[in-house]
């Protein structure tokens, strides 16, 4: 017979002066293909390549690291690839741009709500998100939920989720100082990776494509359905 206990859900206990939240599957999953055609348009007009991110696992990964890793399937690589990345930003950055208002997402449940109460206790509200700079702030706008936040770390020119984390904690100990304690908000294993890495704490959230099961699996400092149970949690 299962223990009555077992069924208790563990409380999230976060303290924390900053929280960092991810973009896709944390703040909004999106229902378009306006990012997808981006990333297309950028590999035939800059690389010459008819391909997509098709069956590329990209869920957790940054930008030009799902750029790299689609072109590296068409054989093109190395210094061929590093030559065309200023101009492939640039027109994902202009194809986002010219269609970020066919951006459709289903806002994950409680985010505005959690956002409003994270913002009325006073907490430094940031982004940390593998997208360009551009195209998150068009996601974040298309979710309604530009207002709350102060800051936003992209992964224009780095490939890496630490290195994103890191810069995200640079600028809270630049506005809050160095005693400063960060939380970020994410849905993939790299989001909890990436948090470890900068010693950070990690609430994951299973509202993208991993389960709460394979997330918990990482050890987060919290681990949960949705935003929902965050509510009334985060100090
Ligand atoms: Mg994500």
């Amino acid at each position: 017979m299962q223990s009555k206990l077992n069924l208790v859900e563990p409380r999230i206990a976060v303290k924390a002066d900053a929280y960092v939240f991810d973009i896709d599957g944390t703040i909004l999953v999106t229902r378009d293909l306006v990012h997808w055609n981006g990333l297309h348009k950028a590999m035939l007009e800059v690389y010459g390549v008819d391909t997509t991110i098709e069956g590329i696992p990209y869920h957790g990964k940054t930008d030009i690291g799902i750029l790299r890793a689609a072109l590296e399937r068409c054989g093109i690589g190395g210094s061929a690839f590093e030559r065309g990345l200023p101009e492939a930003r640039a027109v994902i950055c202009r194809e986002v741009s010219a269609h970020a208002t066919e951006i459709l997402g289903d806002v994950c449940p409680a985010i505005p709500e959690l956002l409003l109460e994270l913002s009325a206790s006073g907490k430094l509200l940031g982004i940390a998100s593998g997208n360009l700079e551009i195209v998150g702030w068009h996601k974040v706008n298309a979710a309604r939920v530009r207002e709350f936040f102060s800051f936003g770390c992209f992964g224009d020119h780095s490939e890496s989720r630490s290195e994103i984390f890191a810069n995200a904690i640079s600028e809270i100990k630049r506005r809050l100082g160095s005693d400063a304690r960060a939380c970020f908000i994410g849905d993939t294993p790299e989001d909890i990776r990436a948090a470890r890495h900068v010693q950070a704490q990690i609430v994951a959230v299973s509202t993208g494509t991993y389960s709460r099961q394979e997330l918990a699996s990482l050890t987060p400092d919290g681990c949960c359905r949705s935003c929902t149970e965050m509510l009334g949690s985060l100090r």
